[in-house]
């Protein structure tokens, strides 16, 4: 071979101009490492589902022709690292180039920006996978500064000519949040789409993570018990400070146990084959009320981890879709019920908020990532300390909401965006989580987590530790909003009508303590300033009741 190219378990693109012509002299390396498995702990099902869909890929770029090396942990286990296992590959194959598709993290890019062996030529080549090119980053994003996403999207809709018509946005506005943003009601339960679910065997990659020690967090199948120990539990004891990742010698046999009790089937689509058919059944099946209950949630249906949200992220991270496929299909979608009229018609608001998803947030958070590491992974602009408690790694809380969005979570690997911004990450806000500890714990749970796109939007929008890069002001929430969008007050142990004492709820006390503790900073805050009248307008012995009550609930986080 004359020249190695390297595909990294995210860049999974058959699109990709490497893959236009076969050339005898190219091996393809595709490896599963250790290394990959240790920076944070991992959801089972994100292992799994990103080792699958690399020996997918490895299989399928054979069948057309390419030369191919796929490791796996068995394969790899002796190297240390990727240079490591890439030095030897390099000298076993006497292959005097070495490329490298652009790593999306920051972490790769340093590493093999760093790599060199003597006598082989290196270099790196674009990913051809975002909207926005990455040497404009720079002009979009400068570093520490706000940009807001309103603009940055409207640029991107007039430069790609999307839902444009001339130079006005179709449909006569930018905007159509106004439209969305509805709670579930009853009635609207039994629309409901079944979310559509792989059954990939993934028995021999479990057998692997078991052979080598890999220590995961969560379940293969929903609803099964928490038998894995976890590593959270496991470093509860420990540094505050220390990566949640170490394996726990005692967890070894735990894991042992559980593999005879779970049916290794993977849910989450593993090829583009699968990928295409679950981007059919978001445009036909959930595109239609997409936009409109965007921000519900519900404790109340079988689908209700999943609703109408596309769970298209693990593909289009992955690289084995782009998201100008899935634009596409979601504006054809909308084009082709605006001709036939049928019924489940996608309207404008619902195409227009699923596209400044991907066009907007999606590509903007990517900028935000790139434009300030590596100072953005230290930021902790609201000084916060305190430990991600226990209940992050089994979901056993009395608070519904959180019980639900941890628990499923656990259970699919997934929750929706807004379980994600304001019930776990409104709860870190409020009680000071550590940025670190939550970044962790969202980089490792989630299917679709990797630091550039889980950083801005943990970091950042969650948590306002950026100081304001992403969001002009923090997503503080009391229980009044998760109550207005959702049903999960109505069964919960705590009562959200009170706002101080014993069984209140804690989102009521805790964000009136966040807003009173960051008064200073906040109260000139011109989209949040005015809250501060309704609090100073309140009795003082009210005030002082509800900042007691949050005190003692922070006091007491491990048993909320
Ligand atoms: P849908 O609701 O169907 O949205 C469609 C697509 O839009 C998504 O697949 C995704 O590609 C894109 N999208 C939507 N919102 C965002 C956003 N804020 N940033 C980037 N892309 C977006 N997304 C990740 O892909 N990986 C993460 O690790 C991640 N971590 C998050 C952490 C926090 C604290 C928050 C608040 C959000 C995070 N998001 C992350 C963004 C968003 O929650 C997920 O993209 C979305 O929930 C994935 O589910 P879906 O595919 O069903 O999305
Ligand atoms: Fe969550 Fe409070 Fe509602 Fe309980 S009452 S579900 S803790 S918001």
């Amino acid at each position: 071979y004359h020249t190695l190219r390297l595909i990294l378990g995210d860049q999974l693109s058959s699109l990709h101009s490497w893959f236009s012509q076969r050339d005898d002299g190219v091996l393809y390396l595709i490896a599963e490492l250790k290394q990959e498995n240790s920076y944070v702990t991992h959801h089972i099902q994100k292992v799994c589902a990103f080792f699958a869909a690399m020996a997918d890929f490895a299989k399928c770029l054979k069948a057309a022709g390419h030369e191919v090396l796929h490791l796996t942990l068995d394969d790899t286990a002796e190297f240390a690292d990727l240079p490591g296992l890439l030095t030897h590959v390099l000298q076993l194959t006497g292959a005097s180039r070495f490329e490298y598709q652009r790593p999306d993290e920051y972490r790769l890019l340093s590493q093999l920006g760093a790599f060199d062996v003597p006598g082989v030529q290196i270099a790196l080549v674009d990913s051809e996978h975002f909207l926005l090119p990455f040497d404009e980053i720079d002009t979009h994003f400068p570093k520490g500064k706000h940009i807001l996403m309103e603009s940055f999207y409207r640029r991107m809709r007039k430069r790609f000519n999307i839902l444009m018509d001339g130079a006005k946005p179709m449909g006569g506005q930018w905007n159509f949040d106004a439209s969305n943003r509805n709670k579930l009601k009853a009635g609207d339960m039994a629309g409901l789409p079944q979310p559509l679910l792989f059954a990939n065997d993934i028995s021999e990659i479990v057998s692997r993570l078991q052979r080598h020690g890999i220590v995961t967090i969560g379940h293969l199948e929903p609803g099964e018990k928490q038998t894995l120990k976890n590593a959270g539990e496991a470093s509860a004891s420990g540094d505050l400070f220390a990566p949640l990742t170490q394996p726990d010698p005692e967890l070894e046999s735990d894991i042992d146990s559980a593999s005879q009790t779970t049916k290794n089937t993977l849910l989450w689509p593993i090829n583009r084959e699968q990928s295409l058919a679950l981007l059919d059944h978001f445009c036909r099946y959930c595109l239609p009320l997409f936009g409109r209950f965007q921000d519900a949630m519900t404790a109340k249906h079988p689908s209700a981890w999943s609703l109408y949200h596309s769970r298209l992220s693990f593909s289009i991270n992955s690289k084995l879709l782009h998201p100008a496929e899935v634009i596409d299909a979601a504006i054809s979608t909308y084009e082709a019920s605006c001709v036939h009229g049928a019924s489940g018609a996608v309207d404008m608001a619902q195409v227009e908020g699923f596209i400044r998803q991907i066009l907007g947030w999606r590509e903007y958070v990517r900028g935000v990532y790139w434009a300030n590491m590596p100072d953005y992974a230290g930021l902790n602009a609201l000084g916060a300390q305190n430990r991600l408690p226990g209940y992050f790694w089994h979901g056993n809380t009395r608070m519904n909401c959180m019980r639900h969005a941890i628990g499923q979570s656990l259970d699919y690997a997934y929750a929706h965006h807004i379980q994600r911004l304001m019930i776990t990450g409104n709860f870190c806000l409020l009680t000071d989580i550590a940025p670190k500890q939550v970044d962790d714990w969202y980089l490792g749970i989630y299917v679709d987590a990797i630091e550039w796109v889980e950083m801005p939007n943990t970091r950042g929008m969650a948590l306002f530790a950026d100081g304001g890069i992403v969001g002009t002001k923090p997503y503080a929430a009391s229980g009044a909003y998760i109550n207005k969008m959702s049903d999960y007050c109505q069964s919960c142990h705590y009562d959200i009508k009170a706002k101080s004492g014993p069984g209140s709820c804690p989102f009521n006390s805790l964000y009136w303590r966040f807003m009173n503790k960051h008064a200073e900073r906040l109260s000139a805050n011109h989209r949040i300033g005015m809250i501060f009248s309704s609090w100073y307008k309140m009795e003082e012995a009210q005030r002082d009741a509800i900042l007691t009550t949050a005190e003692q609930y922070i006091a007491d986080l491990e048993c909320l």
